[in-house]
Order: structure tokens, then sequence, then C-alpha cells
């Protein structure tokens, strides 16, 4: 596919100044008239262009790259989805620094993503001019073997209908909390080179998670009154049109779904297409839609995802925070450690500083999932902690509000909240933040330590212990879902 240009009337940055006459104007109007949509203020147009793995040699600033390196993208790129655009090309990665610059880690692929045996293969394929057959088989097999639904996703976490048949496009983990992906969210406005949900993004339709029906989506919705919060997530459901988001989430607002008292939003677009909620009508139309859902006494939630302080320092991120919020919605700050790109106590202090600064809520420090280029990425579990508490200490009590480190693993999402020793015996101190079944939230649990452990399944229990206090339980749930 060829670079892609989207005309959506998008405003970018361009001086301080501008910006700062521009910021005035929209906070007057939205005071006078709190109905209207939130103004958005005033950038220079800018086109939404994208580039996907056969454009690598259309951005020109990979030309100060080797002509080795860029074929280690291609390469790369040929097994794990890789798209990116303009903006954050021009706007957050500073090429001075590359390849070391974080952003330019999280968007563009490395060479060490990819295990070596699996490398060269696809190499000497590339190389060799192989028959696209035999390519495409190869791929297929590379990425069959980076475990592309982790956590059981598939099997254990998508609700069944009355008739025992998979429901696609939601899965139903957790008691309270349903998460929908809307077909039309199914992609990004780029994508992450670490994204846990990469699989879904290379075009294999096994793979898939999607529904686009609304229909779908109300009825499991209607009959389940212990659903409390509803997660649209992808992808990012921000690349869908507004008036398809409206579809899935203006009919909460009858009574029958009053039970819904949250509207959660996935998104990494306030980082890779902040111009998304500037200027266009269809933004407009998204800050009606997100204002209509407060005024009617949701919850409405931005998950916003973040690595880094420097996806916060644009002049667009800043105005589109501005405009979200001025429509009662809060944005909560999430997103995982990672290797090569936020490993570091100073870089996740300086997020959380900014973060709160700009009214955002930190939210979590996830642990990279073991899931795709996770070898690349993957930060140990002790270390995750040392950053975690260094970070943490850093910062004021309102930027206390940051979870984690937290790996979202198929019986719950499991916080380690320290090391110590106990009885002469080092061990990581564990607990449920979420979990299959609500009454393991919060009863502490004890790991053996091992510094290289990088996710749950690698642990063992602490003091002797032959299992965990879940274990039992956890087996007989999968064992029931996975014959279901
Ligand atoms: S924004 Fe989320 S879903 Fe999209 S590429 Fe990044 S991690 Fe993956």
């Amino acid at each position: 596919m060829s670079a892609q240009v989207h005309a959506l009337a998008a405003p970018t940055p361009r001086t301080a100044a501008a910006a700062a006459t521009a910021r005035a104007a929209p906070i007057a109007a939205a005071v006078s008239n709190p109905r209207a949509a939130p103004a958005a203020e005033r950038f220079a147009p800018m086109s939404f262009k994208v580039f996907t793995a056969r454009d690598l040699d259309r951005i020109p600033q990979l030309a100060r790259l080797s002509p080795e390196q860029r074929f280690e993208m291609k390469v790369v790129a040929a097994v794990l989805p890789f798209r990116v655009n303009q903006y954050v090309i021009d706007e957050l990665i500073d090429w001075a620094d590359v390849p070391r610059d974080p952003i330019f880690q999280l968007t563009f692929p490395q060479r060490g993503m990819l295990a070596s045996e699996h490398y060269e293969r696809i190499a000497r394929l590339i190389e060799g001019d192989a028959d696209k057959d035999a390519l495409e088989a190869a791929i297929a097999e590379v990425r069959h073997a980076l475990n592309p639904h982790p956590a059981d996703q598939m099997q254990m976490n998508m609700p069944l209908d009355e008739h025992g048949k998979r429901i696609d496009g939601l899965q139903h983990k957790y008691r309270e909390t349903v998460l929908f992906f809307p077909s039309q969210g199914q992609t990004c406005h780029a994508y992450c080179s670490f994204c846990f949900r990469w699989a879904q993004f290379v075009g294999d339709k096994e793979l898939r998670i999607a529904s686009s029906e609304a229909r779908v989506l109300h009825d499991y919705l209607r009959t389940h009154t212990e659903v409390t919060d509803l997660l649209v997530t992808g992808g990012d459901p921000m690349v869908m049109k507004t008036r398809h988001l409206r579809e899935y989430l203006e009919p909460l607002l009858r009574p029958e779904f009053d039970h819904i008292q949250t509207i959660r939003i996935g998104s990494k677009a306030l980082t890779f297409w902040p111009h998304r909620f500037l200027g266009a009508e269809d933004a407009d139309d998204l800050m009606r839609l997100l204002r209509q859902l407060v005024e009617a006494g949701k919850h409405v939630a931005l998950m916003a995802h973040y690595n880094h302080w420097k996806e916060l320092e644009t002049d667009a991120a800043h105005a589109a925070i501005r405009r979200i919020r001025a429509t009662g919605a809060v944005i909560r700050a999430q997103g995982p450690l990672i290797a090569h790109i936020n490993d570091d106590p100073a870089a996740w202090a300086r997020l959380w500083k900014t973060e709160v600064r700009l009214g955002l809520v930190p939210y979590y420090m996830f642990v990279e999932r073991d899931t795709g280029a996770r070898h690349y990425f993957e930060v140990p579990l002790a270390r995750a902690w040392e950053i975690y508490q260094q970070a943490i200490q850093q910062v004021s009590g309102l930027a206390r509000t940051a979870r984690g480190p937290s790996m979202s693993a198929s019986p719950g999402k499991v916080e380690i909240q320290g090391v110590t020793e106990i009885a002469g015996e080092k061990v990581f101190v564990l607990r449920f933040i979420q979990g299959r079944n609500p009454d393991w939230v919060q009863r502490p649990f004890f790991a053996r330590f091992d510094e290289k452990a990088t996710w749950l399944d690698q642990l063992a229990p602490a003091f002797g212990e032959a299992k965990w206090f879940w274990q039992d339980e956890y087996e007989a749930i999968r064992a029931e879902r996975l014959v279901g």
C-alpha cells in the first residue's frame, strides 16, 4: 500500500504565540454556551498521512540510517505490524537521537524484536526473492510462535450466548467490566512496536477480535446487569468516525442501561494524532457526544495510553487534552513499562508529573505482556518494581494514583507490591487488583524472589507451598471455559 493521505482538516501547531492566542478563545466560548461542543483551538490545517511497511523508503528521515538498518526494518515489518504517521515523524521523534529516541523505539521496527532464528529465516527469504507463498507461510509460522493471544484471550474471555456460541467482539473477564471491540476501531493512527494486540493488525482474520454490531453489544449489556463499566477498545476506537461511536454509545442513555455507570474509551490518539480531537467537524461532534454522556450522568473516561513524557510535549496534544476535559470527561493515563523506551524511574516520574500538571490522572504502570516481541521489550519484575518505587518516591500524592507494576495475566491483574524478606526467605509480595473471582482481590500472596522472572507464569509460590491459593479454582474455571 502506498502512503495514504486523508484530508481531515486537522490543525497543526506552528508557533507558540499563535497557539497562546488561540487558547483563550475556546475557553470563553465554552463558558458562554455550555451546551456547545468545546471549541477547538485554531491550528493550521494538516493532513493525516500514514506510512506502512511498504512505504519505509518514502520516509525521508530514514535516509540517515544505513542500508543494513533499513533492510532490518523491512524484515521485522514483514512479521510485526508497522504503521506510523507524519505527525509522529515530524513532531514526536528527535531524529538527532535515533535509534535511541524513545518514540522512534516506540514506533519503528528494530532488528532485536525478532529472535535471531526468526530474523534469519525471513531475511534469507526476502534477500533470495522467495516466492510469495513461501514467504507468507514462513511469516505465518513466525507469528504463531509469538503467542498472538496472550492470557487465553480467545478461549477464556469471550462470553458465550445461550447456545454456548462465542460472542464475537466482546470480552467479559471481570464481573463489572465488559470490553467491546468495534470493528471500525481495530486499527490505530500508528502502531506501537511492542503492541500486545499486534495480532489484530496483521490481517489474519482468525486472530481478530471484533464486532461491528451495536445490537450484539446492547443485547449483552441489557441482560448483564452486574456490569457497571463498558470499555470500548481496539486498536483505537478514536480512529472511528464519531457517528459510529455514537451508534454504540448513545443508546446507553436509555433507562434499561442505567446499570452502565462508566464508559471508558481506550485510546492512544492523544499521542499519535491529537488532531483527531481538534478542528474537524467530526471532532466537534465527538465533543458533543462526550458532553452528552457526561451530562446524562455517565462517568466518561478516556483511558489514554502513554509511555513517555515526550508524547505530552506538543501544542496539539495540550489543546486536545484541554478540549476533552472541557466536556467533563476524565482522562486516565496508563501504559506499559518497556525496555528501550521507558525503563527508567526518572522518565516515569516526569511522565506522571506532566500528566498531573495537564489534568490527567495517572492510573497504571503495566508489565509488558507475554506476546510478540516481548524478549526485546520486557523488563524483569524485580527491576520493574524498583523503577516503580523509585519513580513514585519522586512525585507528589496526586501522582501516586498510578498503580503497578501490574501484570494482566490470565487469572487476573496481579500487582507487584514489593520485595521483602519473610522468615529468612526473599519474596515478592503480590496482590490481585482484579481477579476472575472477585474474592481473590486484595489478598496478599507471596512468590519466591527471582531476579530474572518477567511474568507470573515464571514465578513459584514462596515458603515451599506447592501452589497458589487461587490455583485450583483458576484451573477449574479454565478447564470449564476451554471445554466450552
Ligand atoms: S495504541 Fe494500543 S492497540 Fe494501538 S498499537 Fe499501541 S498498544 Fe497496540
